[in-house]
């Protein structure tokens, strides 16, 4: 049984498919959405660049041998080797009894403990993450028109993301050309009212990758008018802005964070296992969870050491938790778990990364490609492009974001706002009185 539908259960369950004989095993993927998020093209989404539907594939179109069973994980028992699923419709638990066990829950935003984050920011890492920020920012614009220019139009109109790595990066670029698409309609409002602002603790943007990148993206955002706060950390956040250690405070409505993610809140108490810093389950090099036998995990939710006996306080011995390796790692424990079912040797997780890509928006991005290469501009830009289309699950949703690319050249981003964070956005279903 597979727990998550993401890039990691969904990798690792296709090649379940491929290489099981006939009745040698029944797979089971359980997860509480019924599709596959392209994560990579979420920041689109909330620029509206994207149609929402169109980077999710559901996962049963994904496996068509695969049960897939519509759940949410809300216990699971490794000694009685049970999960209870709650269906997030109805509510009932089903509980599901499992031989082999592969934790594949990803991650979930990190607040890192720091006051107002909950309450005040915007994640980005669902899909309902990326339509509630679109919605919430025309929101501040359509309020913003209506109030007198002054501190509390000003703080509508300051838009913050907390966090420069490259998600963080690619939001601020996307807002940006957010921005430049609508604020038109918006008159009196000007394009310069608008104030877009990104903060990163670090020495600089995309403080893990190599300085070139991180430079270029600083000059880029910087020229399309982004203020960079660099080297300060949020010390607290409320309703009227964010507070920083250096004692300033920047005053905005809408505030993404997007500073770091950590595993599945799930896997915290789970007993007998060994757990790294951050809560993620930590694995052998043939991703069998250590100190349970029969338990498997990967992706976001797991610790996955690049060598035999890796130091738990050195980031760089462990496999980072990225898609890209997600994809991967699917594959490989699904042939160990299979050679654990038919008593043959394991083997150990191997993969160099091919690099890593930002788009940044208005046609521009950065790439670290394979050999420490770093590519910038147009030319990174039209790489991102071109290889996440080629990764994004189904034909059809190819075609459909080759579609609104092309739409997006031709007409302005859409500023229908639909108020789907409010009571008042969702319908009653009426019964016709007699
Ligand atoms: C905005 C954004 C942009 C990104 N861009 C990139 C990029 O460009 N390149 C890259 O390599 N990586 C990128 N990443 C990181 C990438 O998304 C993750 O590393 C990847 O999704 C990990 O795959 P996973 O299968 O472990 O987790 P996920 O893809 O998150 O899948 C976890 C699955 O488990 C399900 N689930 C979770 N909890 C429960 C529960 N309690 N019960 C039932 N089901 C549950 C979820 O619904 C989901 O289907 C990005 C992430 C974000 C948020």
């Amino acid at each position: 049984m597979i727990l998550g539908g993401g890039f990691a259960g969904v990798a690792a369950a296709r090649r379940l498919e491929r290489r099981l004989q006939p009745g040698e095993a029944d797979v089971t993927i359980v997860s509480r959405d019924n599709f596959t998020l392209f994560t990579p093209m979420l920041p689109e989404v909330s620029s509206g660049g994207i149609e929402t539907r169109h980077i999710v594939t559901p996962v049963r179109a994904q496996l068509r041998h695969t049960t897939f069973v519509l759940g949410e994980i809300v216990r699971i028992d490794l000694d009685l080797r049970e999960v209870d699923a709650q269906h997030p419709i109805t509510g009932d638990v089903a509980k599901l009894q499992y031989d082999q066990l592969v934790l594949a829950l990803g991650s979930v935003t990190s607040t890192f403990g720091i006051p107002g984050v909950t309450e005040h920011t915007l994640p980005l890492k669902t899909i309902e993450d990326a339509e509630t920020l679109r919605n919430r920012i025309i929101a501040a614009l359509e309020q913003a028109v209506v109030t007198k220019p002054g501190p509390d139009r000003d703080r509508l109109l300051t838009f913050a993301v907390v966090g420069g790595g490259y998600t963080g990066c690619e939001v601020a670029g996307e807002l940006v050309d957010l921005f430049r698409s609508i604020v038109p309609f918006y008159r009196p409002l000007r394009l310069a009212d608008v104030r877009m602002v990104v903060i990163e603790a670090g020495r600089a943007l995309l403080p893990d990758l190599p300085p070139q990148m991180g430079e270029y993206t600083m000059r880029n955002l910087r020229r399309r008018k982004v203020e960079l706060v660099i080297g300060d950390g949020v010390t607290r956040i409320d309703e009227r802005g964010i507070a920083l250690q250096s004692g300033a405070v920047i005053p905005s409505a809408t505030i993404v964070w997007s500073a770091g993610v950590r595993p599945s809140p799930v896997l915290k108490d789970l007993p007998g296992v060994e757990h790294a810093r951050n809560g993620g389950l930590v694995v052998n090099p043939d991703m069998s969870v250590v100190g349970r036998e029969g338990v498997w995990a990967l992706g976001d939710c797991a610790w996955v050491p690049m060598k035999p006996g890796a130091d738990l306080n050195d980031k760089n011995a462990w496999y980072p938790a990225t898609a890209q390796h997600a994809i991967r790692e699917g594959p490989t424990l699904a042939d160990n778990l299979i050679a654990t079912l038919r008593n043959e040797p394991t083997r150990p997780f191997h993969y160099t990364s091919m690099g890593t890509m930002a788009s940044l928006g208005a046609r521009r991005g950065v790439a670290l490609m394979p050999g420490g290469f770093v590519l910038t501009g147009f030319p990174a830009w039209v790489l991102w492009r071109t290889y996440y289309l080629a990764r994004l699950p189904g034909l059809d949703r190819r075609f459909r974001v080759l579609l609104d690319w092309t739409l997006g050249v031709l007409f302005p981003r859409d500023i229908a706002e639909m108020r789907l964070y409010t009571e008042r956005g969702r319908s009653e279903t009426k019964t016709p009185s007699a």
